[in-house]
């Protein structure tokens, strides 16, 4: 079976090296990597293929920097010469970005058959372009690999058929679990004086939601000043907020115990969670590994996709208004949590989905 894998940004990196590990280990599977380009710096692309062992893609589209239209026609474009030129027997998509719904236009108009990881989640929210990429995905979509029950009644309840709907558990589990044996003491600069073995809250913040809304960017940094005068907060910052920052001529290092860094590698991540306090951002990924290694997490957006950590207490929703993340702190700082219902699988996601591709090749 040939695979075309296609890949652009940081979290379907390492989704994407848990289930890379599974295919490369299976007799007479090959796979191909195409990276879109979506995501280009160093610290937000290689890092990940050197420390997670992601073989070197075999195609980078570069595309990137554009608005959504351009990129993703842009991918989609180039995306459909690679099909023709490699005919895959199947295209495997990751998440929710432009990268994932241009391969799954261009494969499933070429009749290629698609394969969502990360299939069914839903915000509700239309303003997202996640969730626009997300639901068209779904719906273009042969084999729909869904983390969680509540992703399987998503996608029931948009009318998708049963066959093509798999409960497989969370890949970022299996990356979580493989990976945490390697984590890495990331090494901090001189202006960040923290030990990273006393206290520390871990904080993220990329959604465009809440980078590109000034007032908003504003009352989240004002909450996170606050709440670093009792715990400090460290925030590997993404490129966009950085540059949202500058732009509005916002000077968090005049907060002395608020610390931007350059962004981490995904080991340096599994170190900064494991020895964090708390948890804050608007990262998805991020939710479900403050969970993964047992910390409470506040999420600086007013709903979420990964539903069940809220039902069961470990995550609080909290927006972005000042006073009410101020208000999450105070709920969820030294919170008693339960971290031990087995939420998103076993750490297995990779291996049965890989079972469900074999299946399908033999039909
Ligand atoms: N991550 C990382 N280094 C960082 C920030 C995030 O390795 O400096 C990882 C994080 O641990 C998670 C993934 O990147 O596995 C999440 O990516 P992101 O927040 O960009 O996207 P989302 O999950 O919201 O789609």
């Amino acid at each position: 079976m040939k695979i075309l894998t296609i890949i652009g940004a940081r979290p379907q990196f390492i989704k994407a090296a848990a289930l890379s590990r599974v295919l490369c280990a299976q007799e007479n599977t090959t796979e191909i990597i195409l990276h879109t380009g979506q995501h280009f710096d160093a610290n937000m692309s290689k890092v990940f293929f050197a420390e997670l062992e992601i073989p070197e893609p075999d195609y980078n589209l570069e595309v990137a920097g554009l608005s959504h239209g351009a990129m993703t026609g842009r991918m989609l474009e180039k995306i459909e010469h690679v099909l023709f030129d490699e005919k895959p027997d199947l295209v495997l998509v990751y998440g929710d970005t432009n990268s994932t719904l241009a391969g799954a236009l261009a494969a499933v108009k070429l009749h290629v058959p698609v394969a969502h990881i990360e299939a069914g989640l839903r915000s509700f929210n239309r303003r997202m372009p996640e969730e626009i990429n997300r639901i068209l995905t779904d719906h273009a979509s042969d084999l729909l690999f869904c983390p969680t029950r509540t992703a399987v009644d998503n996608l029931r309840s948009e009318g998708i058929p049963e066959k093509r709907i798999h409960l497989v558990g969370d890949v970022m589990q299996d990356a979580a679990l493989f990976y945490a044996q390697k984590a890495r003491k990331p090494p901090l600069p001189e202006y960040c004086p923290l030990t990273l073995e006393s206290p520390f809250i871990l904080a993220t913040l990329h959604r465009a939601e809440n980078t590109d809304d000034p007032m908003r960017l504003k009352e989240i940094f004002n909450a996170l000043a606050e709440i670093s005068r009792l715990v400090p907060i460290l925030i590997p910052a993404h490129p966009r907020t950085r540059k949202k920052i500058a732009e509005m001529g916002m000077d968090i290092s005049a907060v002395s115990n608020l610390f931007l860094i350059d962004p981490v590698g995904y080991l340096e991540m599994i170190y900064l969670l494991r020895n964090c306090t708390l948890v804050m951002t608007d990262s998805g990924g991020l939710q479900k590994e403050a969970y993964f290694f047992n910390k409470p997490c506040i999420t600086l957006r007013d709903e979420t996709e990964w539903v069940e950590l809220v039902e069961h207490g470990c995550n609080l929703l909290a927006g972005y208004n000042r006073d009410s993340i101020l208000k999450a702190f105070a709920a969820m700082h030294q919170r008693t949590i339960n971290f031990s219902s087995n939420l998103y699988g076993a750490g297995k996601a990779s291996q049965t989905i890989m079972k469900h591709l074999l299946a399908e090749s033999a039909r």
